[in-house]
């Protein structure tokens, strides 16, 4: 049964979310999972992207070298878990 609250409101969840980009903020680093559309265009152009938690920023630098953030963890395995249905 569905007991889980919805935790997109912009985003669908059909796209492909699997890019981890990183969190380029002043106090926190951490690497986020947003739209691979979005992070192309992030990274063409320097626009804002915003990731699957929320967090809106611009992506720069690797994001291998930081974690993932969790929130964005806890909602790709609810998306992948989707996806395996
Ligand atoms: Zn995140």
């Amino acid at each position: 049964m569905p007991d889980v609250a919805p935790l997109e409101t912009t985003t669908t969840t059909e796209e492909t979310v699997t890019n981890p980009v990183t969190d380029d903020g002043d106090h926190d680093r951490f690497a986020h999972y947003a739209r691979k559309a979005d992070i192309t265009r992030a990274t063409v152009e320097g626009t804002p992207v915003m990731a699957i938690c929320g967090k809106v920023w611009v992506p720069s630098r690797d994001p291998s070298k930081y974690p993932i953030c969790k929130t964005c963890a806890d909602i790709k395995s609810k998306l992948d878990t989707r996806n395996n249905n």
